[in-house]
């Protein structure tokens, strides 16, 4: 909360450090559990001996058709994606809409089959769900909520070791990008999609290619740098990412010069990052290869001993900075 106004700010929803106070200082503090405690993308759940993963995501991106998606297939993968880093098989999910009076039936229906093929991608059924509408100019246009199940076979996190590798698969900052250059009013004309896309296969390929997976998590709103930090954030270890081996397309890197935003701290709908045992590294990386989704799959970092609960970021030119969570937000409603 910003103490001088007592009023929630648009960085409270930037996913960053304004979103982790929250979290800590009020959520946690009111809900406090021990499944909730261990603030991951999913809840895991222990029902009659059978583990389950529950994850809930809102969705109010603007505008809600850019390049590569629109916010039905956001919704869908989004929750997806969060079922799946934890290791589970994602099997249903729930679809619930605000609408704004007014909103045209034919864009509700170009979403709403989005959301069907989507999820037949994923393999996941719709099982529930709810429509609400409010007064024009009381909304945006639509909001979409989705919460998914899935069957959790494997037990994540594990234990994190100094050496171990951190992977990505692929280029960082696409999607905040493409949002970015669909708001007509910034006249940007670039030919950037959105990497919007179900992870679960993917993800479900690498743990069965090695069995020192230790964490995963998908980079979205706060970027590469924030999931980084949130891994490392009060552990005897840190992280430390070459700089050279982080792949950043040309016309991503463009826009972050021209508008003066790190990439490190842009939002990704489509990437997941690893935290691998190092004599396994290179197995998991030749897995992901193999996957239309991992194709520029890459070791970007290891744990290293120092700096503890930190990211460091070992530059081109052979210097070194620290990497810290997203403070603000950079962009609004980009998810
Ligand atoms: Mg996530």
């Amino acid at each position: 909360m910003n103490t001088v106004t007592n009023k929630i700010s648009i960085g409270h929803g930037s996913g960053g450090k304004l979103t982790h106070n929250l979290i800590k200082n009020l959520f946690l503090e009111k809900f406090r559990n021990p499944i909730l405690e261990s603030l991951t993308d999913s809840a895991i759940l222990n029902i009659n001996g059978t583990r389950l993963a529950f994850t809930t995501d809102s969705h109010v991106i603007k505008p809600i058709f850019f390049p590569g998606g629109n916010i039905g297939k956001l919704a869908v993968n989004g929750t997806v994606n969060d079922l799946a880093v934890m290791g589970a098989k994602p099997l249903y999910i729930s679809c619930s809409y605000v609408i704004e009076e007014g909103f045209d039936y034919q864009s509700l229906e170009r979403i709403t089959q989005s959301i069907s093929q989507s999820a037949q991608d994923a393999e996941v059924c719709v099982v529930t769900g709810d429509t609400k509408v409010v007064e024009k100019g009381k909304g945006d246009k639509i909001f979409i909520n989705t919460s998914g199940i899935g069957l959790c076979n494997y037990s994540l996190p594990k234990d994190i070791e100094i050496g171990d590798k951190v992977l990505i698969n692929g280029s960082i900052g696409d999607h905040e990008i493409a949002i970015l250059s669909a708001r007509e009013e910034l006249g940007l004309n670039l030919k950037i999609e959105s990497d919007c896309a179900p992870l679960a296969d993917l993800i479900s390929q690498v743990l069965k290619s090695s069995e020192k997976i230790k964490f995963m998590r998908d980079p979205t709103r706060g970027g590469l740098a924030t999931t980084l930090n949130e891994i490392v954030e009060e552990k005897d270890f840190g992280i430390l990412l070459e700089e050279r081996d982080i792949l950043i397309r040309e016309e991503v890197k463009g826009i972050c010069s021209l508008l003066g935003f790190d990439p490190l701290y842009l939002a990704n709908e489509g990437k997941v990052v690893i935290v691998v045992a190092r004599e396994d590294a290179d197995q998991v990386i030749e897995t992901m290869h193999s996957h239309l989704l991992g194709r520029d799959a890459r070791i970007i970092g290891e744990v290293v001993d120092s700096p503890k609960g930190m990211v460091c970021l070992k530059t081109q030119v052979g210097g070194r900075r620290i990497v810290d969570m997203l403070v603000g937000t950079q962009v609004p409603r980009i998810c």
